[in-house]
This record gives structure tokens, C-alpha cells and sequence, in this order.
């Protein structure tokens, strides 16, 4: 695990990159587009988009423009949830793919578990999966009893598993229990949406290895077996969180930031959404 082209393997034999890089809220047009391309160039092959996030056009540019041939890329989207209301997956599916202008992608993920809609989505992420139209399928912010309740009617059990999970947020019994099933967990807003970044223990690791906050908090994530995607649109800062691959925290270091945990969410709570 020394490089950015580090990668997990998921159930069905897919390698996944360990860091990738995050676009939620990054403006579609130039801000996307050379977030995207300074990302690769700085040798990131994973790249987090959505929907939602409205940048999936950007995306796709800066994929093409980087030269980077598509099979070395990670790509992944997200089905947002007012398609899942309305029967309208497969037409996301179909949206999304012609934006980014790709053939496949690499990771389809039900953005949250809209209640009564989650597992007919499931059932359209299966059929792409087996024509072809997805190397992996997955979910988002789903809790153990949503994991539960899709495996009564899931085929192929997801692959991925993306929730917020940061050192305040430290989500252990999910880990546990995605851990025992093979399902990889996925963290999102792995900086706490910056917020973390001055923390007064994480500083002092971070200043015990000559790191900084964030390159500690993303070690700690893939020394946890843990795929991170930190988002930013700053090249200084794309370069910052990808060079975590110099350097390991000891077990004590690790201990240390677990004990940081207070199960305290900055996004949406997935029992209690509105959205
Ligand atoms: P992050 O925890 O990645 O934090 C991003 C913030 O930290 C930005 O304000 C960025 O600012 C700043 N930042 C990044 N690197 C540094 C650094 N080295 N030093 C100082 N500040 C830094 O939050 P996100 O919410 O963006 O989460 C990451 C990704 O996860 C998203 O982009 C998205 O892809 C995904 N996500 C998924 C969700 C889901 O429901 N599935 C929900 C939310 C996010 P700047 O850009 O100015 O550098």
C-alpha cells in the first residue's frame, strides 16, 4: 500500500484505488475541470462524482483531457434520490454516463437508502452490473440494518459501502460488520469537511512526523483499510493528500485518533433525512 495507484480489491475482483479524489460542491466549467486534471496529473486515478453534484460534464472533460487512458481510471456516480422517487433510475443511469461521456463506470452507488425506493434501485444497480454497464455496484450512507434489509432481495451483495467517517465519526461497528461481510468501506468528508484540520491531538501527530493534519487523518483512514476520497480544488492541497504514502502512524498514533470518536455527524443523518 506505497502509491497512489494502491488499490483495494472489492469482492468481485475490482481493484479500487485507496485515495481518490472528492468534487461535491466543486463548480462545474474550470473549476471542476482543473481540479480534476491537476488531481491526475498528480497521479490520483480515482475521481468521486454524483449526480448531484453537477459536475459530472466537467468531469468527464478533464477525463479526456488528461490523456490518461479510461482503463486506468476509477470512476465513480451516484443515483440521487428524487430519481429513486420517481422510477427514474435507469434514465439517472443513462444521464450520468452520457455526461461523463464514458461507456461504463466503475462504481455505481445508491446515494442514500430513500425508504421504500432503496432496493428496486438496487435491483436496476444489478441489472447494469450484469450487462456490463458497471464494474462495481454499491450504496451510501446505508447502516447495518439497511445493509440487512437489501441482502432479503440483493443478487450480488454491494460491493462498496461510501458514509461519512472521519476521526469524530469513527463508524466502528459498520466497519465491523462491512469487514465480515466484504463489503468496502468508503469514506466521505474524510476531513470532516475541514473542519478537523485544527485539532489540537491530530496536530500534534501530525507535527510528531513532520505531516500535516490532513495527510495524518488520510493515513489513518488507509491504514484502517479504509478508501478515502478528500476533496479539493486547490493543486497545493490535491498534492498535500495524496503524499500519505511515505509514512506510517504507529499503533499508539492510530489508538490515539480512534479515541477521538464522539459519533459526531457533519452530513445528513441516514435514518433522519429529508432530502
Ligand atoms: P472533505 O472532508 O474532503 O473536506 C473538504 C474541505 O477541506 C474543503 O473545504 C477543502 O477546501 C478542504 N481541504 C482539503 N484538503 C485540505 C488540506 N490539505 N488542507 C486544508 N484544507 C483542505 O469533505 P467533502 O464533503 O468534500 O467529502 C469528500 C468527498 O466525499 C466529496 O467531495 C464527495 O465526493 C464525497 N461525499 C459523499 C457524500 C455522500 O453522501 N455519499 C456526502 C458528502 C461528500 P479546498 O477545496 O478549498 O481546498
Amino acid at each position: 500500500m506505497n502509491s497512489l495507484l494502491a488499490a483495494a480489491t472489492l469482492h468481485n475482483g475490482v481493484k479500487m484505488p485507496w485515495l481518490g479524489l472528492g468534487v461535491y460542491k466543486v463548480q462545474e466549467g474550470e473549476e471542476a475541470l482543473q481540479a480534476v486534471k491537476a488531481a491526475i496529473k498528480a497521479g490520483y486515478r480515482s475521481i468521486d462524482t454524483a449526480a448531484l453534484y453537477q459536475n459530472e460534464e466537467s468531469v468527464g472533460q478533464a477525463i479526456k483531457e488528461s490523456g490518461v487512458p479510461r482503463e486506468e481510471l476509477f470512476i465513480t456516480t451516484k443515483v440521487w434520490n428524487e430519481d429513486q422517487r420517481n422510477d427514474s433510475v435507469l434514465e439517472a443511469f443513462e444521464t450520468s454516463i452520457q455526461k461523463l461521456g464514458l461507456d461504463y463506470v466503475d462504481l455505481y452507488l445508491i446515494h442514500w437508502p430513500v425508504k421504500e425506493k432503496y432496493k428496486q434501485t438496487w435491483k436496476v444497480l444489478e441489472q447494469l452490473y450484469k450487462e456490463g454497464r458497471i464494474r462495481a455496484i454499491g450504496v451510501s450512507n446505508f447502516q447495518i440494518h439497511h445493509l440487512e434489509d437489501l441482502q432479503s432481495i440483493a443478487e450480488i451483495k454491494p460491493m462498496v459501502n461510501q458514509v461519512e467517517l472521519h476521526p469524530l465519526l469513527a463508524q466502528a461497528e459498520l466497519r465491523d460488520y462491512c469487514r465480515k461481510q466484504e463489503i468496502q468501506i468508503e469514506a466521505w468528508a474524510p476531513l470532516g469537511q475541514g473542519r478537523l484540520l485544527e485539532h489540537p491531538v491530530l496536530k500534534e501527530i501530525a507535527a510528531k512526523y513532520n505531516k500535516s493534519t490532513a495527510q495524518v487523518i488520510l493515513r489513518w483512514d488507509i491504514q484502517n483499510g479504509i478508501v478515502t476520497i478528500p476533496k479539493s480544488v486547490k493543486e497545493s492541497r490535491i498534492i498535500e493528500n495524496a503524499a500519505i504514502f511515505d509514512f506510517s502512524l504507529t499503533e499508539t498514533d492510530i489508538q490515539k485518533i480512534n479515541a477521538l470518536n464522539e459519533d459526531k455527524r457533519f452530513g445528513g443523518d441516514p435514518d433522519h433525512f429529508t432530502f
